[in-house]
């Protein structure tokens, strides 16, 4: 599943064609349970999308009509969706919309390919768009995410068991799975600990720890488990040298001691029986 590293290594590689002007645009029959019929305010026909934003694991295309007014178009990827970019037709199993149109470098297709259609396509006017916004907290991956935003909101809810709460985008925009894994294992924290146990001075590693994990995931273009990801080309990314728990036999923190799993609220959590109290 896409998280913080995996949308932001996707939106990077789009931005890097925009300006693109779309001329038509293609859609599977199956569009319908991406979008929401009703929640249609514009297609993006005869626009440009001229920028193209992130927050948490959300992404917000800018498209530009011929009168100045921005559109906005979310994309969320869930489970598999992804963006694939070419200088051709993409003809690829599950692509449910096609912009086609050209840029600076000529003709130009950005296609959305979901196979297990979780994600969420939404063209939005502005109130809708305020709205889902709304919903967001702190990026994990902005300056806004400190210890003192981390501590405020653990004791904030001190029965919460860390792990479960890192992977509410209400607080902790960006994170997922994997992530809230990481995060744990790095700042030495058992995912079942109490948010109310942890320790200021541990707030300080949570930070540092969150930060060398996306630091890493961005660097090799994201981690891909089980098909859940692709980048614009189709490549899976090298994220997986950078993870020290999370599906791994021997802890990478301390290279020695075996790996725990458990179910918790029912998402594999692992941890290092060792390095984490
Ligand atoms: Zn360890």
């Amino acid at each position: 599943m896409p998280e913080l590293p995996e949308v932001e290594t996707i939106r990077s590689q789009l931005s890097q064609t925009l300006p693109f002007t779309v001329k038509t645009v293609e859609e599977s029959d199956v569009i319908g349970s991406l979008t929401g019929k009703s929640e249609r305010h514009f297609l993006p026909k005869n626009m440009s999308l001229v920028k193209i934003e992130r927050k948490g694991k959300l992404m917000d295309l800018h498209f530009v009509d011929n009168k100045g007014k921005i559109h906005h178009l979310l994309s969320h990827l869930g489970m598999s969706g992804g963006w694939r970019l070419s200088t051709k037709k993409v003809i690829e199993k599950h692509t449910h919309l096609q912009l086609i149109g050209s840029n600076r470098d000529g003709p130009l297709f950005m296609a959305y390919v979901d196979p297990r259609r979780f994600g969420v396509l939404r063209f939005c006017n502005e109130p809708m768009y305020q709205k889902e916004m709304a919903k967001l907290g702190v990026d994990i991956g902005s300056e806004d995410f400190n210890a003192e935003y981390v501590w405020q909101t653990l004791k904030k809810y001190p029965e919460r068991q860390l792990k479960v709460f890192l992977l509410d985008q209400k607080y902790f925009a960006g994170s997922g799975n994997y992530i809230a894994n990481e995060i744990c294992a790095r700042a030495g924290i058992r995912p079942t600990r109490r948010a109310g146990k942890v320790t200021r001075a541990e707030c300080d590693k949570i930070i540092s720890g969150t930060r060398s994990l996306l630091e890493g995931s961005l660097k090799n273009n994201g981690v891909a488990f089980s098909g859940g990801y692709s980048d614009t080309t189709g490549s899976l990314g090298d994220g997986l040298n950078n993870l020290m728990v999370f599906w791994q036999k021997t802890c990478g923190l301390c290279k020695e001691t075996e790996v725990k799993k458990i179910l918790l609220a029912q998402r594999g959590t692992f941890y290092c029986p060792k390095c984490q109290r």
